[in-house]
């Protein structure tokens, strides 16, 4: 990003600039841009190993960067320490005092702070009933649950009111169940405050349900930035297609371009498309055409839908959805469809199914780096 463009931003509550990060061959982190707005909860996505944690760390002060800057509030952070900026961190491991009881450890942060005794007492009366923790306050870490001890964590990170928290994939020790009342609960802190929330995760649906925005990474570049929706149902290119959920990618070329709307050769006929907003499209260019498996419809085509006929190949009950493989000629398909007593659809015939422009993707086939 250059320096008029910089400018012409507003300050958010953190602004991340062409952050570059190596471990010796590794690129861990390459040219990496965004901005978290004050009190957003913001997610970075992405698979083991795409540089994720080590941007959290970059946030925190634990790592520098080789090149590249962080603000916060519109203040370059590069010579503070992790205590000076002000921001804690939740990590997956607990990383509690073992030897102080609740109580102690959530107001650790106070009395470094030297604020008065009966203010700390306060605070941390106020934090433990937030957390659901009223009556614990005495107990030792290990007298606690896994989903316990994180409470305290998310407790002693509030409890300071600092202006961001920083959570190293909070959840990844709970087992499944826990993992969802957490994932509510973490929500719901959030919507209590006005803090900036920075969540790292390798999972998307933990992601999509709870982000206001998320930035997609993948081996170290951020190659998708939007909210749940925007990215889910017009994921830019095929990474964040395939990332974020199953995706049906048919091969297409451009037939044409008119506004909003990108005419496409699919194999199953020139279908009607839209994009993710801010790309450009030229005839002739070979793109993929992505519909997720519940846009498929069955049924003739409404007025301006893309219609198809096709075998269902196979039929699969799942519960409330019928898991169905099409196949016309050479190309297949998935639809989701909600199950009934009497299905609608009969493996080893012929239907007409159609998907709405507005759910038929064009993307690119690379994952282009989408900068914020
Ligand atoms: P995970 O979900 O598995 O924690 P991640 O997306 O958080 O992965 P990072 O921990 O940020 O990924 O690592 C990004 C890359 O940088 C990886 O290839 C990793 O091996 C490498 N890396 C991270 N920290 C170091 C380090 N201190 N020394 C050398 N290489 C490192």
């Amino acid at each position: 990003m250059n320096p008029e463009e910089r400018r012409d931003m507003p300050d958010g509550a953190i602004q991340v600039d062409s952050v570059t990060k190596r471990f010796g061959d590794v690129t861990a982190l390459n040219e990496v841009s965004f901005t978290v707005d004050p009190g957003e909860l913001f997610f970075l996505l992405g698979p083991s190993g795409c540089g994720k944690t080590t941007m959290l760390r970059i946030l925190a002060g634990l790592e520098t960067p080789d090149s590249g800057t962080v603000s916060f509030d519109g203040t370059d952070v590069a010579t503070l320490s992790p205590y000076q900026r002000g921001a804690p961190m939740v990590f997956q491991n607990y990383a509690l005092w073992p030897h102080l009881n609740v109580r102690d450890n959530i107001g650790f942060g106070l009395v470094e702070r030297r604020l008065p005794r009966r203010e700390i007492h306060a605070r941390v009366d106020d934090i433990l009933a937030r957390v659901g923790l009223e009556g614990y306050g005495l107990r030792l870490p290990g007298q606690l649950s896994g989903g316990q001890q994180q409470r305290v964590v998310l407790a002693r990170a509030l409890v300071v009111n600092p202006s961001i928290v920083l959570l190293d994939e909070p959840l990844s020790n709970l087992d499944a169940k826990l993992r969802a009342d957490m994932r509510a609960e973490i929500g719901r802190l959030h919507r209590e405050t006005d803090i900036a929330f920075v969540y790292v995760t390798h999972d998307q649906v933990e992601s999509l349900s709870l982000a206001d925005r998320m930035a997609v990474i993948s081996s170290g570049k951020l190659v998708g930035i939007g909210t749940p929706s925007e990215l889910y149902h017009r994921p830019p290119n095929r990474f964040c297609a395939d990332f974020l959920g199953r995706a049906n990618l048919l091969p297409a070329t451009v037939n044409a371009v008119d506004g909003d709307i990108i005419r496409i050769q699919t194999p199953f006929g020139d279908w009607r498309a839209c994009s993710a907003p801010g790309q450009t499209w030229s005839v002739g260019e070979s793109v993929l055409g992505m519909i997720r498996p519940e846009s498929v419809t069955p049924g003739a085509a409404t007025e301006g839908a893309n219609s198809f006929s096709a075998v269902a190949e196979n039929v699969q009950l799942a519960g409330a959805t019928l898991e169905i493989e099409l196949r016309q000629g050479e190309t297949r398909c998935h639809a989701t469809i909600l199950s009934r007593y009497a299905p609608p659809v009969a493996a080893g015939q012929s239907h007409d199914w159609h998907v709405s422009a507005d759910n038929t993707v064009v993307i690119k086939e690379s994952g282009e780096p989408v900068q914020a």
